[in-house]
């Protein structure tokens, strides 16, 4: 069934492959109850023992390179944590976000007051821009995640777009001669989705002291876990100086928590805290999701696992494409996007039919074909439709 809602979005609008699947969920009439009963989920041990099956991706028979999950599931610990914290789930999580931000406080030298978790960090972006953008201008990349854009409307933003230079990499001073026009709130992904690439550390920073003197500067750090370019840093030392700056992290990419939705910010100042904290719901995120969260923390093995396992299916699927002619952006994440030269939703169709998923266009680069990294088996199996697709058109 999610094959029908992911494949539903072909006509290139912006809408991801999430949000056809939730509105496939309405039009179904299958609401969250019906869901729940046609997937039967038995907390132990029967949870615990899908772990392997799950890391050798042969639960599924669609390769599902388009929406940069992680393929290797959840840690071990953190499905503990889940069994056992079920016995929480009449609770509302109040004891878990007290825990979770004593946790991340400990983790980021940062007073708990400053940080707050979230339904996922797609919360934590739709409340930045409620908080810290509305009524004025929001400078972002373009193309770049599009969620700060997508969450922009109702708080009558203005959209100011900064097209990407030619290595597919933010271009920091057109970004700040934008910003320099009065802009309330600077996004920045680092690194960059969807192209995969960093900005150097240096130059982001002094980027970063500059603007925030007129704008606030968030910062989405959502594939940090994936990094091993020395020349990348976090920006979260500037948080805790104090400046104007929001870093949001999320659990959904090296935990392999996407489907838990759970993620967090960490904000300058606590009057920034405060003022994102009046556009986030009550206790967005679940007790299982933090109980999950926290465990997995803990679990710097199964990280290092999921970051070797992730950065071999980058360098074969980057020689594959460049093997075969493909100009490849150089990724630091656990996706990869190479120049096509032709409209992505050609192949994305033809892709589809054959039972492979791969990323949505994404305008204006949309001759660009992003491809989240599966398992080595999943990304040979893309590749053979790949090389499959090439000869078909060819004849
Ligand atoms: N930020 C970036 C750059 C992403 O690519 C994604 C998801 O793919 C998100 C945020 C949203 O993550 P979450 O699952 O935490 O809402």
């Amino acid at each position: 069934m999610n094959d029908q809602a992911i494949q539903m979005n072909e006509d290139g609008s912006r809408s991801t492959d999430r949000r056809s699947f939730l509105r496939w969920i309405g039009a179904a009439g299958i609401g969250a109850a019906g869901m729940a009963a046609q997937t039967s989920v038995i907390a132990s041990p029967l949870l615990l023992r899908a772990a392997p099956a799950t890391r050798a991706g042969t639960g599924d028979s669609i390769a599902r390179l388009s929406s940069n999950e992680n393929p290797y599931g959840l840690c071990d610990a953190a499905r503990r944590a889940i069994a056992a914290g079920l016995d929480r789930a009449n609770r509302y999580p109040i004891e878990e976000y007290v825990e979770l931000k004593e946790a991340l406080s400990e983790k980021h030298d940062l007073d708990p007051a400053r940080i707050h978790p979230g339904a996922g960090s797609t919360e934590l972006l739709r409340a930045a821009v409620g908080a810290y953008a509305a009524g004025g201008r929001l400078v972002a990349a373009d193309p770049t995640y599009e969620d700060p854009f997508y969450y922009s409307p109702p708080f009558e933003v203005t959209q100011v777009r900064v097209p990407l230079d030619a290595d597919g990499a933010h271009d920091l001073p057109a970004m700040e001669r934008a910003a320099s026009g009065g802009a309330r709130l600077v996004y920045i992904c680092n690194p960059n989705n969807p192209t995969g690439t960093i900005v150097d550390g240096a130059q982001l920073e002094a980027f970063i002291r500059r603007v925030s003197r007129k704008a606030l500067v968030l910062v989405d750090e959502a594939y940090h876990d994936y990094i091993e370019d020395k020349r990348y840093r976090s920006m979260t030392p500037l948080v805790r100086e104090g400046l104007p700056v929001v870093v949001t992290r999320t659990f959904s990419k090296i935990h392999g928590m996407a489907g838990l939705r759970l993620g967090y910010a960490l904000c300058g100042t606590e009057e920034l805290a405060d003022r994102l904290h009046a556009h986030l719901t009550f206790a967005g995120a679940s007790v299982v999701a933090i109980r999950a969260g926290l465990a997995s923390l803990t679990d710097v093995e199964f990280q290092t696992y999921c970051r070797g396992k992730n950065a071999k299916a980058r360098r074969f699927l980057s020689a594959a494409l460049e093997e075969r002619g493909y100009r490849v952006f150089p990724s630091h994440t656990n996706f990869v996007m190479f120049r096509l030269g032709t409209d992505v939703r050609e192949l994305r169709k033809a892709m589809a039919a054959r039972g492979v998923r791969i990323g949505r266009p994404f305008p204006p680069m949309t001759d660009h074909c992003r491809v989240s990294l599966g398992t080595m088996a999943e990304l040979e199996r893309f590749v053979g439709e790949l090389d499959h697709w090439r000869k078909a058109r060819a004849a």
